[in-house]
């Protein structure tokens, strides 16, 4: 699966994409990122990505040539792609469409926005804009990493044990994952449930389902 991501401040994804799961699905073959700088379709000497809005107010906006030629670039180079815009008002991220993209396998184009946003017509080019929360970033990188985070370990063979997305919070819609614990057995006072030290399977399924739904309900 081919990421594109189109933004101001490229350098901001290598630290994130290049470590641990998201790099070794890189690694894999599974994705491939490609860095786009949108300072480099900007227009004139200065390379110009923002302008004033019109009808006045605080803040620029990015500029619609330079993201439609950055876009169109990115289209050509994969043309069954689907485009995303990282965007407050978008449909909310949730595990459900992380996984429908993953399963759909699509190459990604993802366009971030920021400072007051983009000019509206750029949105002719974009299939879905998808945001992460009912809050506002200041760019749109930051919600674009999460986008792939949550997308790349579920494509198969990203993550080591198949069953352990199967397994967690909401990939049913709704339960969240049990309360899990390692070495040693008591920390601090702290005791790890007996059950769990059992050896029992049926018991320490009950108690995970039981436990699972106490965190639905919180
Ligand atoms: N003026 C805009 C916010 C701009 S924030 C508004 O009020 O809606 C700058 C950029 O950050 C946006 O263009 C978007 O790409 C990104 N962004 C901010 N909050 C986000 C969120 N909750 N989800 C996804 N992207 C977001």
């Amino acid at each position: 699966m081919l990421i594109q991501l189109i933004s101001l401040f490229p350098n901001m994804f290598p630290p994130v994409l290049e470590t641990s799961m998201l790099f070794k699905a890189k690694d894999k073959g599974i994705v491939e990122y490609r860095y786009i700088d949108l300072r480099q379709y900007g227009l004139g000497p200065r390379k110009q990505v923002d302008d004033m809005p019109y009808g006045g107010g605080d803040g620029m906006l990015l500029k619609v040539e330079p993201l439609t030629a950055a876009i169109e670039e990115a289209k050509q180079r994969d043309p069954e792609a689907i485009t995303y815009y990282m965007s407050p008002r978008g449909e909310r991220l949730k595990q459900v469409r992380s996984q429908a993209i993953a399963d759909e396998g699509k190459g990604m184009i993802i366009v971030c926005g920021r400072y007051e946003g983009i000019d509206e017509r750029v949105m002719t080019l974009i299939d879905r804009h998808v945001s992460i929360g009912d809050f506002v970033v200041t760019g749109g990188e930051l919600p674009a990493m999460i986008l792939i985070d949550s997308v790349v370990r579920l494509i198969p063979g990203v993550l080591g044990g198949e069953q352990s997305a199967e397994i967690e919070s909401f990939s049913d819609g709704e339960t969240l994952e049990f309360p899990q614990y390692t070495r040693p057995e008591e920390f601090r006072g702290m005791k790890v449930p007996e059950v769990l030290l059992s050896g029992n399977h049926a018991a320490i399924e009950q108690w995970r389902q039981e436990n699972s739904l106490k965190a639905a309900d919180n």
